[in-house]
């Protein structure tokens, strides 16, 4: 009954590192459900591409071509 109890564990784990990640990443100012910018939610599929996205795929675009205008290499 070892591996069973493994198992639990492991799932307990699993969701214990899974709710620190996810408060640990909005204390630490890194990836977020929504945009810091115009506060809509990013989209899910742009999350799971960029886990440390903190815009919208709009806000970041503006973002950067704002910085390319400015010149900034
Ligand atoms: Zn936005």
């Amino acid at each position: 009954m070892t591996d069973q109890l493994d198992e639990a564990q492991l799932l307990e784990e699993s969701e214990r590192t899974a709710s620190i990640e996810r408060v640990g990443a909005r204390l630490a100012g890194r990836g977020s459900i929504f945009c810091q910018a115009c506060g809509e939610e990013i989209e899910p599929a742009r999350r799971k591409a960029l886990p440390s996205a903190t815009r919208c795929r709009d806000c970041q675009q503006r973002r950067e071509n704002w910085r390319r205008m400015k010149g900034t290499r």
